[in-house]
């Protein structure tokens, strides 16, 4: 008998009424549970988000929000052996990918907790200091930032079941402000169980926490004008969500992180094998293949100069024949599969998609799967691509504007020593999260940044001296900004402390100077 896990919405546990939706282990094609949502009271749950998890959320203070989310991240680290097995199965993960969503969540829940902490014990927060008005300094003005009264609906993408959600919720709880989470279907079941033994620990007022798993049919009607929505997940559902009447006619507050073709850079004065070029090498090798390049953040487009093309090329291709690709159950695989069918004909047909204006210049083909059938399974080895031509690269358009959501990544040569055409390349990719940009002349590297920080929200300049102390191009750390302009979606997560804002109402106070230093962020 399949398990129908269920939902949590208006303080209780709740099975839908239809018979589901079957999440699939990708590797063995077993079905493994179902969710389903059919027949939920929306409009109760949402309300009762709203009026009893957000009252009683509003009630406490920062630092005793914070207290909760470290209580619950202590719950998740003592099931962690759990969470790593339905990775296994639904994921089809090996541990290493698993760690940096299970452990990536846990760790994210742990920083907002220490970071709430740290503030005030009050139930608002003061944004800047006074500001004059006129001559007169009685009179003046003070911003204040309040928990928004309303419900934070949380969209999240299949390929982080669980930081997904903890990079989502610690922030809006630790703001005040109750979630209801919405994950992605194929693999909601992390997040379901995660969800629920945070919900049985009792940690979190009722109300503060819910989940609706299935269908998203309805969850956009149910928001209110201070209601907000956060979503993960591609262009096009994004757009779906941009153009519903919640956001355009009740100006429901929306935060986008959409796909993104990030992207690597050699600077123009490497030379081959030089530690730059290998730390560059290194690190492609491993955005191709953690969780199958199936990570927003992987770098999908690689900039070296056209001199240093073959090499790159050749370097990376060598480190690719070592990934053992296949069932995350054997303890050789490096590599398991992607999340479902659906997602590796998507690959598949991405990738002869940009074939058709590039080179392959390591094929998945050269990978044997290791105990996984190839008809059945989604097990797939790394591809890599070039655009070198006789006219130049500047006429592949294609892999400045495709993702393939898979271990798929581009080399794209630019003109020797002519960063200009590099940068004027990688803007092509219209907005992205995060590029990393590798040199050993810290003059250089320092230079090449404000010329990115326009069209990502993160830079990873990587160097020498700090070749073992970064985090790596595609972990995103909580401390630091996650999100970009234009295609990438225009959101902004995470950032530390920054993250509330999203969560806030920022509000102008002006009255005499006496009123406002009565506004203290410890008075209640
Ligand atoms: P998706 O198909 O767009 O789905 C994302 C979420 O939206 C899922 O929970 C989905 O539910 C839900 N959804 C679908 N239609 C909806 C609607 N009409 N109204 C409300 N919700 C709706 O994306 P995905 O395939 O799960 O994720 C892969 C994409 O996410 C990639 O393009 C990747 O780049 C992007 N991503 C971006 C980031 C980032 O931080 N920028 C992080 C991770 C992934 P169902 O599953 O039930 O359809």
């Amino acid at each position: 008998m399949i398990e129908l896990l269920s939902n949590y919405a208006a303080g209780k546990w709740q099975g839908g009424h239809g018979t589901g939706y079957s999440l699939i282990d990708p590797v063995l094609g077993t079905e493994l549970v179902r969710v389903d949502s059919t027949g939920l009271d929306l409009a109760t749950a949402f309300a009762f988000a709203r009026n009893n998890g957000g009252s009683a959320l509003r009630h406490l203070t920062y630092p005793e929000r914070a207290a909760m989310l470290g209580a619950a991240s202590k719950v998740l680290q003592a099931n962690k052996d759990l969470y790593y097995d339905i990775s296994l199965k639904n994921s089809g993960t090996v541990k290493n990918d698993t760690a940096v969503d299970v452990d990536g969540g846990i760790y994210t829940l742990s920083t907002y907790a220490k970071l709430g902490a740290s503030l005030s014990a009050s139930h608002f927060l003061l944004d800047g200091d006074l500001a004059l008005l006129g001559k007169d300094p009685l009179f003046q003005s003070q911003h204040l930032l309040t928990p928004t009264r309303g419900v934070a609906l949380l969209i999240n993408a299949f390929n982080f079941p669980s930081w997904g959600l903890w990079e989502k919720a610690a922030p809006a709880l630790l703001s005040g402000v109750p979630v209801i989470v919405k994950p992605a279907t194929a693999t909601a079941w992390l997040t379901q169980r995660m969800v629920k033994d945070v919900i049985d620990a009792g940690i979190f007022p009722v109300g503060a926490l819910s989940i609706i798993c299935g269908s998203s049919a309805g969850l956009m009607d149910q928001l209110e004008p201070f209601d907000v929505v956060s979503f993960t997940g591609s262009a096009e559902t994004a757009a779906i969500i941009r153009s519903h009447p919640a956001v355009t006619q009740k100006s429901v507050r929306v935060n986008i992180e959409a796909d993104s073709v990030n992207s690597a850079l050699l600077l123009p004065s490497e030379r081959s094998a030089n530690e730059s070029f290998e730390l560059l090498v290194k690190e492609v090798t491993r955005e191709m293949t953690v969780k199958s390049g199936q990570k927003c953040t992987a770098i999908r487009r690689i900039f070296v100069p056209d001199s240093l093309y073959e090499a790159v090329a050749q370097a990376i291709s060598a480190r690719l024949d070592k990934i053992t690709v296949g069932n995350p159950r054997n303890e050789s695989v490096r590599m398991g599969a992607v999340v479902n069918r659906e997602q590796f004909n998507s690959v598949l047909s991405g990738l002869a998609f940009l074939q058709e204006q590039t080179q392959v210049l390591h094929s998945a083909s050269k990978h044997t799967l290791i105990e996984a059938d190839p008809t059945t399974s989604c097990c797939t080895g790394p591809t890599l691509l070039g655009t070198r031509s006789a006219t130049g690269s500047d006429a592949a358009d294609r892999v400045h504007d495709t993702e393939v959501f898979g271990p798929v990544a581009t080399i794209v040569p630019y003109r020797n020593n002519d960063l200009d055409h590099a940068l004027q390349l990688i803007r092509r990719g219209q907005g992205s999260l995060v590029t990393s940009v590798y040199g050993h002349d810290h003059g250089e590297l320092a230079k090449v940044v404000p010329e990115l920080t326009d069209s990502h929200g993160r830079i990873h300049v990587i160097s020498p001296d700090i070749s073992t102390l970064n985090t790596g191009h595609g972990n995103v750390m909580p401390q630091s900004l996650h999100g970009g302009p234009g295609r990438a979606g225009g959101g902004e997560e995470l950032g530390g402390l920054r993250a509330l804002n999203f969560y806030h109402r920022r509000a102008a106070v002006q009255a005499s100077t006496s009123v406002l230093s009565l506004l203290k962020p410890s008075s209640n």
